[in-house]
């Protein structure tokens, strides 16, 4: 991506939450750019960060400490002049869109909602732009009295998927959008973002628990463990040449659609818990659980360091081989 521009970067990004007990590392000296037009896929299990992450790339949660820049242009989330105004750019498809859309609320009125804080066209013409965005995501226009009740969970994403792109948006999380849906409409919603991207040459962050799923969406893919990116290349590149033992473990553990292949697949089955992220390890995080951890692995933490150009790793037993 040496030529492409960047239009989100994340310098350093910390997000902690003071919780009984302590202090939750949810991102942990986390840094990042997210370039023009591309899907970088983030992935890693419940509890890893890669949701607030993704909130705090959106503006949603204000870093605990580091930089956001947007545009070449760093932000202040704290002003409430700058959280508005970057929420017009940045907006979020969620996880459940049984749960993300107000059940008192007519499609129309929540696709028009965000048109309408952002002082968007006339009544006249964001009508005409709700009838226009439910089009543009597979929907029709007699749906827009409707309540979401009425709707299936893929349909309800496509409301969700018209609602952040309402107010025209630059950059999108996309919070596992496919996560909670039927595996047969799982695909649709993926092949209605790859073509909404294209046609509106819009940035996505695409967040999911398994790097079998953004496989296809990806450009490049930042694998996350417990509050730290352990792993980031193109996602060709990630796929043909994991270094990470977490990601390894991660890409093993998704089904393989040949049976034979699947049988064949050496299965790497992770022992032990995640730990805590309010007490996080002195060493690499990943040591309690991986199969090639040694002593410098439980004294000190792996920096993400490049191995071939592109491809970053965490890991004590990953050498640079430029
Ligand atoms: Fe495993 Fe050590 Fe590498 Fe961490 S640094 S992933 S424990 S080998």
């Amino acid at each position: 991506m040496s030529n492409a521009v960047k239009l989100i970067t994340l310098d350093d990004v910390c997000k902690y939450f003071k919780v009984s007990g302590g202090t939750l590392k949810a991102v942990d000296h986390v840094s990042l750019d997210i370039y023009k037009g591309e899907t970088l896929g983030l992935v890693g299990e419940s509890g890893c960060g890669k949701s607030t992450l993704g909130r705090v790339a959106m503006g949603i949660h204000p870093a605990t400490s580091g930089k956001l820049t947007y545009n070449g242009e760093e932000l202040n989330l704290r002003k409430a002049e700058t959280r508005f105004k970057y929420a017009k750019k940045a907006q979020i498809i969620f996880q459940d869109p049984y749960a993300s859309l107000d059940p008192r609320m007519t499609v129309a009125s929540i696709i028009a909602e965000g048109m309408e804080i952002h002082g968007m066209y006339d009544a006249k013409k964001r009508q005409e732009r709700v009838y226009e965005l439910l089009e543009l995501v597979g929907l029709n226009r007699e749906h827009a009295n409707r309540f979401p009740h009425e709707f299936s969970g893929g349909q309800r994403q496509r409301i969700g998927i018209a609602r952040a792109l309402a107010i025209e948006p630059e950059f999108i999380v996309c919070d596992e959008p496919i996560s909670a849906l039927d595996v047969s409409i799982q695909s649709q919603i993926i092949n209605l973002l790859h073509d909404l991207q294209e046609k509106l040459g819009l940035t996505f962050l695409f967040i999911a628990h398994d790097l079998n799923i953004v496989k296809y969406i990806s450009d490049r893919i930042a694998v996350m463990y417990l509050g730290n990116v352990v792993e980031l290349a193109d996602s060709t590149e990630l796929y043909k040449n994991t270094l990470h033992p977490y990601s390894k473990a991660l890409l093993s553990a998704g089904p393989i659609p040949d049976p034979n292949a699947e049988a064949q697949k050496n299965r790497q089955i992770l022992s032990g818990d995640v730990p805590s992220p309010i007490n996080t390890p002195k060493g690499c995080n990943f040591a309690g659980r991986c199969p090639v951890a040694c002593d410098k692995c439980r004294e000190s933490k792996p920096a993400l360091q490049e191995i071939v150009p592109g491809h970053f790793v965490a890991c004590h037993l990953v050498e640079p081989q430029m």
